[in-house]
């Protein structure tokens, strides 16, 4: 490919990573494929005990004494396809599609994010007329479900900058992330029969538009589980004895609940009344959330008679818990205008026929912030018997205010394209989070194309940002020499 681009090289690279299947907890194919590929070109490699691979490009020649950078990108992709397209994660490859301007999948996610992260970096490893110090490339396993990088040994992560290639705008460059907690609260689902006469209510809440539990929490949207407990809530403030049959909501625990729902048992002389107040919650729904839910579908009705329910005590436990709980944004930013410093989402419920088990989501920038969520949730969960756990944790990244990396980088972006860089502390997870921990003399950055639409089948990634990230990337390799 003498006569190739840049850009038509990285295009080819990510055609070739797409025909390899690659999703989270899978990247044996993917590591080897790129092992093999740097051992072919003579770089050296190791792959550590996770899986991750690290590659080493000698400094161009007089560049030896210069500052080492890293550039890291992960090998997994969230793999989705469209309703009604078959398609096995394990086994097929992606079907990438280009009209010139744009790549986008047949039927499935395109796995942009972040397999056009690794193809920069494989150019920057081929091309030898880049000028630049030492450089090593990382390629990590399993980002997209728990963050492995935090396990990842110190010594990989020797170096002055690193650039992440996980960022999903250019013309924006990512300076800090928020660190998460999960937590899990428990409690053994003490059932009863039915009593004689109970009525089977059920209540149902859905079409919301969930979203992000990270940079979507500050958008006004409604978290299902803790309306439908809001609902629930107004029959025991009315001393309406309410037997929870079911209840359930939810689809990850990073993701905002778009729909739950419910079933209650409650005494026959008591329906005509638990149905009128739980009705009524639907006004008060619209005007709190309104504009930001139009589609949202909101029913009752008197449903098939549940055999059992949670005894009563327990019942107004798990609504005290749903309705208590810190959910959604916690605090904002005193430093930075318009970013949500720590904030928490309810994610999933399940109400099995033994437990009780809530699972959420804490983040934060600011580690205090994360103790007093963390601390509330345990306080609030103990108090009214429930079990508390606390289980995965991927660290902050914060604001390094001495930071050579973000000027340069945005100097010689407003060189290429005449605008500024817009420089954002994002509240979701970057895996600069776990780097930092390890070596909190990085000085870092996450950069990348522009991509739309990534965890869907709808991702696209702009062809033109790709070679604007390229040049952009060579010239500030450049540029620290
Ligand atoms: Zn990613």
């Amino acid at each position: 490919m003498s006569h190739a681009t840049p850009l038509d090289i990285i295009l080819w690279e990510f055609d070739q990573i797409a025909q390899i299947p690659r999703p989270s907890h899978h990247e044996e194919k993917i590591g080897k494929y790129l092992a093999d590929w740097a051992r072919e070109r003579g770089l050296s490699v190791t792959c550590d005990e996770l899986g991750d691979v690290i590659i080493d490009k000698p400094a161009a020649p007089g560049c030896e004494g210069s500052p080492r950078v890293i550039l890291q990108a992960h090998m997994d992709m969230v793999c989705v396809a469209a309703k009604g397209v078959a398609f096995d994660p394990l086994r097929d490859p992606i079907k990438v599609v280009s009209d010139g301007k744009v790549l986008r999948a047949e039927g499935t996610s395109l796995g942009a994010d972040d397999g056009i992260g690794i193809a920069l970096c494989l150019y920057v490893l081929q091309d030898e007329t880049l000028r630049h110090g030492p450089l090593r490339v990382i390629f990590t396993v399993n980002e997209e479900d728990g963050m492995s990088s935090v396990d990842m040994p110190a010594q990989y992560l020797d170096g002055d900058y690193l650039i992440n290639l996980d960022w999903e705008w250019l013309g924006s460059l990512c300076n800090s992330a928020a660190g998460c907690d999960f937590i899990r609260l428990s409690r053994t689902a003490a059932r009863i029969p039915a009593a004689d006469g109970d009525v089977t209510l059920e209540v149902t809440l859905k079409g919301l538009q969930g979203g992000h539990s990270g940079v979507g929490i500050n958008l006004g949207r409604a978290n299902a589980l803790v309306c439908m407990a809001s609902a629930l809530s107004r029959l025991t403030e009315a001393d309406i004895p309410v037997k929870i049959a079911a209840f359930s909501g939810g689809q990850a625990k990073n993701a905002i609940p778009a729909a739950a729902q419910a079933a209650v048992l409650v005494p026959s002389d008591l329906a005509q009344k638990a149905v009128h107040l739980l009705a009524a919650y639907e006004q008060d729904f619209v005007s709190a959330f309104g504009e930001k839910e139009p589609g949202y579908v909101y029913a009752v009705r008197q449903g098939d008679a549940a055999a059992t329910g949670l005894d009563t005590d327990v019942s107004n436990a798990l609504l005290a818990l749903l309705t208590s709980l810190p959910n959604g944004v916690n605090t904002m930013s005193p430093f930075v205008s318009s970013l949500v410093e720590s904030s928490q989402n309810l994610g999933l419920l399940t109400v099995g026929p033994e437990e009780i088990v809530l699972e959420a989501m804490e983040r934060s920038c600011v580690n205090y912030r994360a103790e007093e969520i963390l601390r509330a949730s345990r306080q609030i969960a103990e108090a009214l018997g429930f079990t508390y756990t606390q289980g995965d944790h991927a660290p902050a990244w914060g604001v390094n205010p001495h930071s050579r990396l973000v000027p340069v980088t945005c100097a010689v972006y407003k060189e290429i394209s005449g605008a500024d860089m817009v420089v954002e502390p994002v509240h979701g997870g970057l895996e600069c989070g776990a780097f930092y921990e390890k070596n909190p003399k990085l000085d870092m950055i996450a950069i990348g194309p522009s991509l739309t639409g990534v965890h869907s089948p709808d991702e696209t990634c702009d062809i033109d940002s790709v070679r604007i990230t390229a040049e952009l990337i060579v010239k500030v390799l450049e540029r620290l020499i």
